[in-house]
């Protein structure tokens, strides 16, 4: 079955009490038994919910997996995974990295003993120089945030490969749409819902998908052992989400380019990140794992002052200035004093997040009225 009908099929079936075409909330915490032992498979919501099941089915069929698992938003999803690993492994991550991934791994689970080394892998030969026999996991993310630099995911699946190590992918940026990193050799993929799965800005979600029983079957103990579960009505806003990913991912893309292009001739603008330009450092590299080039774009303008960023970030009247991305309306953020303020300014700048640097997350919007907004916020 191809993506754009899985997006609408795959996990949902008729309820079976009442044939509702869209699976129902079960806003339930316990089922009914007849006799102790004897039920329909549902226990207790923390361990089973149907929502949650037709969710989970939906994900793991749209990620060209066999297993997917639900939590309460991404960061969950990211504290069940590094509780597969042992004080003592290590850990090799994308040195550009979504900022609550970097706080989790250095300020929570370093603490326990787990060794993460950080390498820039626009070049994935650096992750065998930091390889160790304790190493278990290669953690990635591409496109990048705020960067969008983009990581070629089948050279390190080769590399997790030969020496059988886990490859997981976070694939927020891309969507399933986008890019399935199981298709190149990752062995999970994982994702914030809370962007464009559930793509309308109004739920906080994650998961986690795999081909493998055996990972399934831990992050399914994980999952029912930590708690880290998301609620009925939440697994259905992202059910809800899914089902026009399509639709919204190809307006998401058609804007991306045309904003992207058109920031790119702006007298007042310096750098356009964006993978799909043809120079753009990876574009090689996007064009074969990726189906499309998205909505998120960086740029940099010539006045490289945050001042004259913040007039930018003040002015604009369609694009809200807001965390997060994905959503079907557009947003505009200051990475340097927003996402990565913790960051010193110094580490920021040697990695290549310019004071001025502003990040869009480009809507479904009119891509003529997102244009005449920020051609009024930008001026000349
Ligand atoms: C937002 C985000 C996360 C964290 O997800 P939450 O749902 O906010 O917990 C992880 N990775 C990436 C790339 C993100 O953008």
């Amino acid at each position: 079955m191809k993506l754009d009908t899985k997006l609408i099929h795959a996990g949902v079936e008729p309820d079976p009490t009442t044939g509702a075409i869209m699976t129902p909330i079960y806003q339930t915490s316990t089922y009914v038994q007849a006799a102790p032992g004897d039920h329909k498979g549902y226990e207790y919501a923390r361990t089973q919910n149907p929502t949650r099941n037709a969710l989970q089915q939906a994900l793991a069929a749209i990620e060209n997996g066999t297993h997917a698992l639900c939590f309460a938003s991404g960061m969950a999803a990211t504290d069940a995974v590094m509780r597969l690993l042992e004080p003592g492994d290590e850990v090799i991550v994308s040195n550009d990295l979504y900022g609550g991934t970097y706080r989790i791994f250095t300020k929570v689970f370093a603490k326990y003993g787990i060794v993460f080394h950080f390498v820039d892998m626009r070049d994935p030969t650096q992750i065998e120089a930091k390889m160790s026999p304790n190493t278990k996991l290669i953690w990635v993310e591409t496109p990048t945030n705020p960067l969008l630099s983009v990581v070629d995911i089948e050279a390190c699946a080769t590399i997790a490969r030969a020496h059988q190590l886990e490859l997981l992918v976070d694939n927020t940026f891309a969507s399933p749409y986008l890019q399935n990193p199981l298709d190149w050799g990752a062995t999970m993929v994982l994702h914030s819902a809370t962007k464009y799965l559930g793509g309308h800005s109004d739920v906080v979600h994650g998961c986690v998908i795999t081909n493998s029983a055996e990972t399934a079957e831990k992050l399914a103990f994980i999952q029912n052992a930590c708690g880290g579960v998301p609620g009925p009505q939440d697994c259905f806003l992202v059910l809800r989400g899914i089902k026009t990913l399509h639709v919204r991912m190809q307006r998401h893309c058609e804007n991306g380019e045309k904003i992207a292009r058109w920031l790119r001739n702006h007298p007042a603008v310096q750098q356009v990140l964006w993978c799909g330009f043809e120079d753009h450092p990876n574009h090689d590299v996007a064009r074969k794992q990726m189906r499309g080039f998205g909505g998120m774009i960086s740029f940099v303008l010539k006045d490289d002052r945050m001042e004259a960023a913040n007039q930018v970030l003040t002015r604009t009247k369609l694009f809200s200035l807001a965390e997060s991305l994905g959503g079907v309306e557009s947003l505009i953020g200051h990475p340097a004093s927003m996402t990565h303020g913790s960051i010193p300014r110094e580490e920021r700048i040697k990695n290549g997040l310019a004071d001025s640097l502003i990040r869009l997350s480009v809507g479904i919007e009119d891509a003529d009225d997102l244009i005449a907004d920020l051609e009024q916020a930008i001026g000349s």
